[in-house]
């Protein structure tokens, strides 16, 4: 059902774990199925300098969350709000066509958490 790609971070998961002072921490969860997911972000003049995740779920979800992380470290705020589950899922090399709602997770999850940033320094919060 997955790829080599999508194994490999459903097994050895990128970024794994928790950040005790990040600058943002947010959960967001999928009814679809169950899958809930906690982004922690580290900013430094407008950057990710650090992020990690805790994604509980299906393998889609942890190789998304797992993938999504590793491409927004060290990108600008801006860029990371640009990111689609889209380009996450193609950089797995394409995931299940019925388990692409649980790559969205992590794609929402990291708006949030840029959004409780944004919120949390007194500015507008961002929406599409
Ligand atoms: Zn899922």
């Amino acid at each position: 059902m997955y790829n080599d790609i999508v194994m490999d971070h459903f097994q050895h998961p990128r970024n794994g774990g928790e950040i005790t002072d990040a600058d943002a921490v947010v959960e967001v969860g999928s009814p679809e199925c169950g899958d809930t997911t906690k982004i922690y972000l580290t900013i430094r003049d407008n950057r990710i300098e650090d992020v990690k995740f805790q994604t509980l779920g299906c393998a889609a979800a942890i190789a998304s969350s797992s993938m999504a992380t590793e491409m927004i470290k060290g990108k600008t705020l801006e860029e990371a709000w640009k990111l689609t589950n889209r380009q996450v899922s193609d950089a797995l090399g394409g995931l299940p066509e019925k388990k692409l709602h649980c790559s969205v997770l992590a794609e929402g999850a990291i708006r949030e958490a840029i959004n409780q940033y944004r919120k949390n320094m007194g500015l507008e919060p961002w929406t599409e």
